[in-house]
């Protein structure tokens, strides 16, 4: 194919899609991929990365030896991917930006899901804190180590700017380019508030899913949550006397149908309603990628049943003291004695903001086992 593949893939798009011609490009020159578009050849980087492959052993809720059939963070980028390109052809988006974006949402994140994160956040606070979606910018753009000519992946900047979801003003100052729409107040290319909302579709409904087969949740607490029961009255009346595995899962197909069609028609009202031509007005205008305020408050009462119930349960919470003081104490250790860790992670300097960065790289790409089996061959003495 020639180099001309990125305009023929690119044609069909809405006018205010991102494109590959109207990009801001990569930090590092490269020439045109010829047979895939620029956002395809992104996606592809980020699926043969090493951050990539170890989110498989990484997961948010549950601790990855719990069980074989709980979402590990690769099967759930998965989900965020399907989700979110299902929804990008319904709205003429890139299809290959969402898909990239949802991809590499997740790379940064430290082993044991949000209990990780919040321990190794409290270790950084005095050398800059610990973000997650800094870090997997951080993952794309300097840790992996695939290319001659450069640190990183050298992703588009669509790309990198999808990955940064968040980012605190002390932070986005540093960032330069990339962190100036946190200060200006501006908004991401459509792509990425759509991989930010599929992110939220597929969590809660897995969430559901997972807590349910972990015997943490019981179907009779699920019956609170207004928006499940309606969706398991629905299922039930398709499908007289169902139950079990079956029960849940056509409830929750059809709550997962539920959100994808209200994001797509609220979303192509407010396009519509804003009047946007290209990717600038995209920037200016409010988030338009949304659910319905119906919606929302539905997700709302689905959060935070979730919350009170799954993601505080005490034996979810033991899980999470337990990984809390794992890695505190392994931040710990390496920052008392640099020389336990291998040399690349050694600053060497004697400055400690760098070796502390050096240390939160380290505990942040490890997979949840690899983390307890760090653990054990620090802290046990006959395991080595
Ligand atoms: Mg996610």
């Amino acid at each position: 194919m020639p180099a001309s593949a990125d305009k023929d893939m690119e044609a069909s798009l809405a006018p205010y899609a991102a494109r590959s011609a109207g990009s801001r490009g990569r930090r590092f020159a490269e020439p045109p991929a010829g047979s895939r578009t620029e956002f395809q050849r992104d996606r592809d980087r980020i699926v043969h990365s090493t951050a990539f492959r170890r989110l498989e052993y990484k997961t948010q809720v549950f601790v990855n030896h719990e069980g074989d059939l709980f979402r590990t963070r690769l099967t759930h980028s998965i989900e965020v991917a399907q989700i979110a390109r299902s929804i990008a052809r319904n709205l003429r988006l890139n299809e290959d930006l969402v898909e990239a974006i949802s991809l590499a949402h997740d790379l940064g994140h430290t082993p044991f899901g949000h209990a990780g994160q919040d321990a190794l956040n409290a270790c950084m606070e005095s050398y800059g804190g610990f973000e997650h979606n800094l870090q997997s910018l951080r993952v794309v753009d300097k840790l992996e180590e695939r290319y001659g000519a450069f640190d990183g992946l050298n992703l588009m900047f669509e790309t990198r700017e999808g990955i940064l979801k968040h980012c605190s003003i002390p932070n986005a100052q540093l960032l330069g380019e990339i962190g100036q729409r946190f200060i200006d107040k501006k908004q991401p290319t459509l792509e990425a508030q759509l991989a930010n909302l599929a992110d939220e579709i597929a969590y809660n409904n897995h969430d559901i899913d997972d807590g349910l087969r972990s015997g943490l949740l019981s179907i009779e607490q699920l019956g609170e949550v207004d928006f499940f029961a309606r969706h398991r009255r629905e299922a039930e009346a398709a499908y007289p006397g169902i139950g079990g595995r079956r029960m849940i899962n056509e409830t929750v197909r059809r709550m997962i149908n539920a959100l994808i069609i209200d994001l797509i028609r609220t979303s192509e009202e407010r396009i519509r309603e804003a009047g946007v031509q290209n990717l600038d007005d995209v920037r200016g205008a409010p988030a338009l990628i949304s659910f319905s305020d119906a919606m929302r408050q539905e997700e709302l009462w689905l959060k935070r049943f979730l919350r009170e119930n799954l993601y505080r349960h005490y034996q979810v919470n033991r899980m999470t003291s337990k990984a809390r003081r794992i890695v505190r104490e392994l931040f710990e250790a390496f920052m008392a004695e640099p020389r336990l860790l291998a040399p690349d992670y050694q600053a060497g300097d004697g400055d400690s903001s760098r070796q502390a960065r050096k240390v939160a790289d380290y505990i942040a790409g490890m997979t949840d086992r690899y983390a307890m089996r760090e653990h054990r061959r620090l802290f046990m003495i006959d395991e080595i």
